[in-house]
């Protein structure tokens, strides 16, 4: 899955090039991409057809489009594999292309592109004071929106029954950060992934989310992280941030702070990475 900075820079990509166009023709090539929409491809070209686009909006992971006066958003799932794509016309089309928007400007196309089909495009209303779609209504904030609320988000670790990593990965308290922020603001923050919530003081809830925020802004100003080449910008390209990354895939290399070899361990299906000696292993408490 991307994550908040690699979604962050098709946000920016998209709002560039989108804005204030209107949608003159929208074709659908594969039936699971528009499984998240309950009247299927006829609902989802109904609801975007001679709509405009404007701001392109995110939270978390989340990535949509307001369309109108923000009445509906156009909701983009980049599930495994998703791409948002703005290409021209005469470019041919890509082999996994799954959803084609045109605009009546004739100018670049919105292309929605997905080797795997995990994602999607859906028309969903919109609901609350922020206009959130339907589907968003639940994330909490992430680190980088300027409304985000770091005290209450320490309380919310503090108060959770789990490890750390598995309350950061909890899109509801703090969203935006997945398997690889996880690891590298616990690398930062010298905390271990399974510490104990419960334990975590305020002075060590602060640290690790403030780590997170800039890592994930390093990210950014990297172009993301491109770990399996899949997630890219707008164009096509892909982010170098990984080549920044102190943990994250980088299993029996020196820990760029203290050199002992990076340790990893299966953790929710994937993969957990810290430094031994820079993240010792909480200790367990005698009953
Ligand atoms: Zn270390």
């Amino acid at each position: 899955m991307p994550e908040l900075p690699e979604v962050e820079v098709v946000r920016r990509g998209l709002a560039d090039h989108l804005t204030g166009r209107r949608v003159s023709d929208v074709e659908v090539f594969h039936p699971r991409s528009v499984r998240r929409q309950a009247g299927g491809a006829a609902e989802l070209v109904d609801r975007l057809k001679d709509r405009r686009l404007n701001a392109v909006r995110r939270r978390g992971k989340y990535l949509w489009i307001e369309l109108g006066d923000a009445e509906a958003a156009l909701l983009a799932h980049l599930g495994m594999s998703g791409q948002m794509l703005v290409q021209p016309a005469e470019r041919p089309d890509e082999v996994h292309l799954r959803i084609r928007v045109r605009f009546d400007d004739d100018g670049p196309e919105l292309r929605f592109v997905d080797q795997r089909t995990f994602g999607g495009l859906t028309v969903t209303d919109v609901t609350g004071p922020e206009d959130l779609p339907v589907p968003v209504a639940h994330i909490g904030r992430d680190p980088m929106d300027p409304a985000f609320d770091a005290e209450a988000a320490v309380g919310g670790l503090r108060r959770r029954r789990t490890g750390l990593k598995r309350a950061l990965l909890d899109q509801t308290l703090v969203s935006g950060i997945g398997n690889i922020y996880a690891d590298e603001s616990l690398w930062r923050a010298k905390l271990h992934y399974e510490r104990p919530t419960a334990t975590l003081t305020r002075p060590e809830g602060r640290r690790v989310l403030t780590a997170a925020r800039e890592v994930m802004d390093e990210a950014l100003a990297a172009g993301g992280t491109s770990f399996d080449a899949l997630y890219v910008d707008v164009h096509g390209d892909s982010g170098y941030f990984d080549r920044a990354l102190a943990v994250y895939g980088q299993a029996d290399r020196p820990c760029p702070r203290c050199g002992t070899p990076v340790a990893r361990a299966p953790f929710m299906n994937r993969s957990s990475y810290w430094c031994p000696t820079c993240q010792p292993r909480p200790r367990r408490r005698h009953p």
